[in-house]
């Protein structure tokens, strides 16, 4: 936990509410749970792929859809070896790890209790867990000094295991960006300042996984890398960094639960010239959301000089050549998702009963509306809710329950985040008019049946503001 004075109270105290609502209800489930699990990995359920879809569609509706200035790219998991003895990776992609005498365990050492804000140059001190006094918090039994453990996945590719075919799963989305740098820009025809985003699965072989989705070994990244000219780089870094903290903030996350923090001159990673982490206050801390990088040349002057390809770009304003400059956006999709599960969960009294909700924005509610009949046993009832279901469900997530009473179906939809119900009563069949009943507010208001459709949309669109 941090001792940061201006703390504030995390929106849920214990992160057990969140994981066992996600199991409940099927936002996320431990994978391979059959044969006990698999460590760091886990598995959406039907609620939960909803919602991580819904958090990436906006995500590359806010990095592409909505921009001129960048474009999407999908590039594979697997990729030449050599990438990453350019990238550094194979050097250098480590954290410093230390293991215990009696019981074998290993450690993430910056994770270790005590040792959470030490310095980069703290943390490569091999007396550092001497000086400390650090030992292994299961068994009490001693450390050993630190050591740099690669957390790259290697497997082979082709049917022939030897040193030769050894590959790697990609540990970040970035250099797939930066390999297609010359293919994108030209087949766009983009000029500088123009930006290549993805999104897609990552694999770290994280030392100390846990915090439920917040760290895993596999996990899905959301990366944006901004190519612009040397001389631009220091001010569009200092463009994206808030646009980037306001893009959780426009989909619902409180901002006083975010923050921002540079990286000390000691943590920078080996290609950063400057770093900033959007934090979020987690119920185990404050801990990154997404990192705003401004990477140099580093990238493109690397690969270029590693692969003999010409990288640079000629600028016909200025009749230069020069090698762009990278910013970039870094964060993860499961970790976005997991903030927003937390950050939208309510608890209140109503009618002396506990009701939980998630205030989810209606662009990452997994089910934008529900359609329940009052009286399930009256078939014209039933009828009628399927016919608003069918419509809804052409232009969007709807669902139908008629599995318990009315408060009761509400009280389930409450707590997945369903925006809006939709009920069919008796007098449906008469007026032909259903009520829609407001999540958050619990207001009710009734509605011709032929204008469900678009009261449901226009309120959507009304909250994208
Ligand atoms: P950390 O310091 O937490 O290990 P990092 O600084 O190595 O993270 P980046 O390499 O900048 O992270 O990755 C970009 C984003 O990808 C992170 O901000 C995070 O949202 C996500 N991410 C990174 N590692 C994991 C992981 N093991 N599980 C889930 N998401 C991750």
């Amino acid at each position: 936990m941090t001792t940061d004075d201006r703390d504030i109270a995390p929106a849920v105290p214990e992160l057990e509410t969140i994981v066992s609502l996600s199991k409940r209800r099927g936002f996320v489930f431990p994978s391979s749970e059959i044969y006990g699990g698999i460590n760091a990995v886990w598995d959406y359920g039907p609620l939960g792929v909803e919602l991580k879809n819904n958090v990436k569609r906006a995500w590359w509706k806010a990095m592409v859809q909505e921009r001129d200035d960048i474009v999407g790219l999908d590039a594979g998991i697997l990729m030449h070896p050599q990438v990453w003895v350019t990238s550094g990776h194979v050097g250098s992609f480590s954290d410093p790890l230390v293991e215990c005498a009696t019981d074998h365990r290993r450690f993430r050492l910056d994770e270790l209790p005590g040792a959470e804000n030490l310095t980069a140059t703290e943390l490569a001190d091999p007396k550092i867990v001497e000086k400390l006094g650090l030992k292994c918090p299961v068994d009490g039994g001693p450390l050993s000094a630190p050591r740099r453990f690669n957390l790259m996945f290697q497997t082979h590719m082709g049917p022939v295991e030897d040193d030769a075919s050894v590959i790697y799963l990609r540990p970040e989305t970035a250099q797939g960006s930066y390999v297609n740098f010359k293919n994108v820009q030209q087949s766009s025809r983009k000029k500088l300042p123009f930006g290549i985003a993805q999104v897609g699965k990552s694999f770290r072989n994280e030392i100390s996984p846990g915090n439920f989705v917040f760290r895993m070994r596999e996990f899905e990244q959301m990366e944006m890398q901004y190519f612009v000219r040397p001389d631009a780089a220091a001010a569009t870094f200092e463009e994206w960094l808030p646009r980037r903290r306001a893009w959780y903030e426009q989909y619902g996350v409180a901002p006083q639960r975010l923050r921002t923090r540079e990286h000390a001159p000691d943590e920078l990673a080996h290609y950063a010239k400057k770093a900033v982490d959007v934090e979020y206050r987690f119920p185990f801390g404050w801990k990154e959301l997404e990192g705003v990088h401004n990477r140099g040349d580093f990238d493109l002057s690397r690969h270029a000089e590693a692969s003999g390809e010409n990288l640079e770009y000629f600028d016909p304003a200025t009749e230069e050549h020069f090698v762009p400059w990278i910013v970039e956006t870094a964060g993860g999709a499961d970790r976005a998702a997991f903030t927003f599960l937390i950050d939208s969960y309510r608890e209140d009294e109503v009618k002396g009963e506990r009701r939980v909700s998630l205030a989810l924005h209606p662009d990452l509610a997994p089910y934008k509306v529900a359609v329940l009949p009052l009286l399930k046993k009256r078939p014209e009832i039933v009828e009628l809710c399927h016919a608003i279901l069918a419509d809804l469900k052409r232009d969007l997530m709807a669902v139908y329950d008629d599995t318990a009473a009315i408060g009761k179906l509400y009280r389930r939809q409450d707590e997945i985040g369903t925006p809006w119900c939709v009920t069919v009563d008796v007098d449906s069949l008469e007026d032909r008019a259903v009520t829609i009943r407001d999540r958050d507010s619990m207001t009710q208001e009734r509605v011709p049946v032929e204008t469900v459709k678009r009261v449901i949309l226009d309120r959507m669109d009304a909250a994208r503001g």
